[in-house]
C-alpha cells in the first residue's frame, strides 16, 4: 500500500515507516474541494532526535560509498521518477491545487535536479596544481558535511525538496526532510521511490510536522547544515537561529517580482507571458509576476490585453481538462487575499479586473479569480507585500530609468523581467536591477538545476544559493593538501 493513501501519515526514519510519538495531527485538505485527504502528524522533538541520530549513524557508512555508486542509485531514481511522472503530478495537484499541466512541469524540474545530482562524480572532483613551489604540489579534495536538514514550503512539494536532497545525498551527506505540513503527501512517495532505487536505509529520512520539528533541526548538534525555502519572516528566523547554532544555512525567502514592459516590446508576447506568470499556480510561485511597471505610452493598450487574457482563463479543479487557475492553498489564504484586494481599493489603486466575482470562484474549495490593479504606487501595501495569490499590480512609469528606480525600492529581489527588443535597454536592466534571477521577454525566469538559484536582499539569507555549483559547494567542504615527495 502506498503511504499516500493512509489516513495519518507516517514519518520515514532509517528506512522504516514509523508513527510519530506525538498524538497531535493536522488536517491536510484538497484545496480544490475542501475535503480532508490525510492527517499529518505534528511530530515532536523526540521524533527529530531519532531521525537525526539515525541519519548521523548512516552518514558514517554513506560517506564511504564510492561516488559513482551513489550516482548509480540516482540514475535508477531518475528512471523511477520518469516512470511515475503522471502519478507524482496528480499527487501535487490534489494536495496543492495547481493545474495538472503545471504539476507535470514541476515534476520535470525535480527530475532535472536528480539528473544534475547524478553527475556527482565529475561535479565533486578536486583540483591540483603540480608545482606550487619548488618540489611542492597542492590539491583540493571535496567531502560531505554530515546530516543536512531540509525545510520546505507548500507551493512546490516536488521541486523544492528536489533542489535539496538529490545533491545532498549524491555528495555523500544524509538528509532529514521536514515537508510543508500543508502539502506532505508527495514527500512520502518520493521516499518510497528512493527505497525502490536502492538507497541504503537512513540516508534519506522524513519527519512531518511544524515549528517544533524546524526548531529541533535548527538546535540539533548533529545537524551540520540547513536548507530552507519559505516565507520571509520564517527564512530570517531560520537563518538567524541556524547560524546562532553554528550551522551552515541557506534560506530562500519571499518575493515580489517585477516585470518591466517597454514601449517597443512585443505586447502580445508580454501580455501572454505576464498572464501566465501572474496567475499560473494561482500566483503561489516565488517567481510569480506580481508587479508590472509599464511605460505610460502603451499602458492602456497593454492593460486591455491583460484583461482580455485574464478573461479567457479557465478556473477550477486543477485535475480538470484545460483548467489553468486552481485554488489557493487554504481558506485562510483566500480570506487574506480578499483582504488585500479590499486594501488595494482603499489605498486608491484602480481595480480593473475583480477576481472576487468570477462565477467559478463560488464552488467548494478556495478560489480567487485573476485580479488586476492599475495605478499602483510604491507606498501601497499591495505593491510592497507578497500577496502570493492571483493578484497583479500595474504601475505606470515614464521610462526604463523610472521602472528600475521603482523596482529597486522593494525589499525583495528574487526575480525581475524586462520586455523589449532593445539590446541597450536589456543591458541597462541587467546592470542596474536588484534581483537574483532575470528574464528577458519571458514571464518566469525559472530555477534550473544546472544554475544557482536565488534572490538578493530580503529574498535570500545566506551565501551559497540552491542548485548548480553553489549547491555542490553548500553540501561539501574541502581539504587542501600540500605535498613534497621526498
Ligand atoms: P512558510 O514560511 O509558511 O513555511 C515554510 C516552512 O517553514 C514549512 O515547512 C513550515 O512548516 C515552516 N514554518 C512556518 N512557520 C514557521 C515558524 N514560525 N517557525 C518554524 N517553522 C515554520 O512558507 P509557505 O507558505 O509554505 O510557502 C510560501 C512562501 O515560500 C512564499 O513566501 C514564497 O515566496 C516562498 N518561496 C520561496 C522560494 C524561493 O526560492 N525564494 C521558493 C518557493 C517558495
Amino acid at each position: 500500500m502506498t503511504q499516500t493513501k493512509i489516513e495519518i501519515l507516517k514519518n520515514y526514519v532509517g528506512g522504516e515507516w514509523i508513527e510519530s510519538n506525538s498524538d497531535k495531527t493536522e488536517e491536510v485538505f484538497n484545496p480544490a474541494t475542501g475535503e480532508v485527504i490525510a492527517h499529518v502528524p505534528v511530530s515532536s522533538q523526540e521524533d527529530v532526535d531519532h531521525a537525526v541520530e539515525t541519519a548521523y549513524q548512516s552518514f558514517q557508512q554513506w560517506k564511504e560509498v564510492p561516488v559513482p555508486k551513489r550516482a548509480r542509485i540516482l540514475f535508477k531514481y531518475q528512471q523511477l521518477l520518469v516512470d511515475h511522472w503522471d502519478e507524482l503530478a496528480e499527487i501535487v495537484t490534489v494536495e496543492n491545487g495547481k493545474s495538472l499541466k503545471e504539476a507535470k512541469g514541476e515534476v520535470q524540474r525535480g527530475i532535472e535536479n536528480v539528473e544534475f545530482a547524478a553527475g556527482a562524480p565529475s561535479l565533486t572532483m578536486g583540483e591540483q596544481l603540480p608545482s606550487i613551489a619548488e618540489g611542492l604540489e597542492s590539491g583540493v579534495y571535496r567531502y560531505p558535511i554530515g546530516v543536512v536538514g531540509g525545510i520546505t514550503p507548500f507551493n512546490f512539494p516536488m521541486m523544492v525538496p528536489c533542489w535539496m536532497f538529490p545533491l545532498a545525498i549524491a555528495t555523500g551527506n544524509t538528509f532529514v526532510l521536514k515537508p510543508s505540513e500543508r502539502t506532505p503527501l508527495l514527500a512520502n512517495r518520493l521516499a518510497e521511490l528512493l527505497e525502490e532505487a536502492g538507497l541504503p536505509k537512513g540516508v534519506f529520512n522524513i519527519v512531518h510536522g511544524a515549528h517544533d520539528v524546524v526548531n529541533g533541526l535548527l538546535e540539533h548538534k548533529k545537524v551540520a547544515a540547513i536548507s530552507f525555502v519559505g516565507s520571509q519572516p520564517v527564512a530570517e528566523y531560520v537563518y538567524k537561529k541556524g547560524t546562532d547554532n553554528l550551522k551552515r544555512v541557506q534560506a530562500l525567502s519571499g518575493a515580489k517580482n517585477h516585470s518591466i514592459v517597454l514601449s517597443d516590446a512585443n505586447l502580445q508576447n508580454a501580455a501572454t507571458q505576464i498572464t501566465n506568470a501572474a496567475f499560473g499556480s494561482a500566483g503561489e510561485r516565488c517567481m510569480a509576476a506580481s508587479v508590472v511597471a509599464v511605460e505610460e505610452s502603451i499602458a492602456d493598450r497593454f492593460i486591455d490585453l491583460l484583461i482580455e487574457k485574464a478573461n479567457e482563463i479557465r478556473i477550477g479543479n486543477g485535475l480538470g481538462e484545460d483548467v489553468f487557475l486552481g485554488p489557493v492553498i487554504r481558506e485562510a489564504h483566500k480570506e487574506r487575499t480578499l483582504d488585500y484586494i479590499e486594501t488595494g481599493e482603499k489605498e486608491g489603486a484602480n481595480l480593473v479586473r475583480d477576481g472576487r466575482i468570477d462565477e467559478d470562484t463560488k464552488r467548494d474549495g478556495y478560489f480567487v479569480g485573476p485580479t488586476i490593479f492599475d495605478n499602483v504606487t510604491a507606498d501601497m501595501e499591495i505593491w510592497q507585500d507578497e500577496i502570493f495569490a492571483p493578484v497583479l499590480s500595474i504601475a505606470r512609469v515614464k521610462d526604463l530609468n523610472a521602472a528600475v528606480e521603482l523596482t529597486n525600492q522593494s525589499r525583495f529581489a528574487n526575480g525581475a523581467c524586462i520586455f523589449t527588443k532593445d539590446g541597450g535597454a536589456v543591458r541597462q536592466f541587467r546592470e542596474t536591477i536588484d534581483a537574483g534571477m532575470l528574464g528577458v521577454n519571458i514571464g518566469v525566469p525559472a530555477p534550473m538545476a544546472f544554475f544557482p538559484f536565488s534572490g538578493w536582499k530580503d529574498s535570500f539569507y545566506g551565501d551559497l544559493h540552491a542548485n548548480g555549483k553553489d549547491g555542490i559547494n553548500f553540501y561539501t567542504r574541502q581539504k587542501v593538501i600540500t605535498t613534497r615527495w621526498v
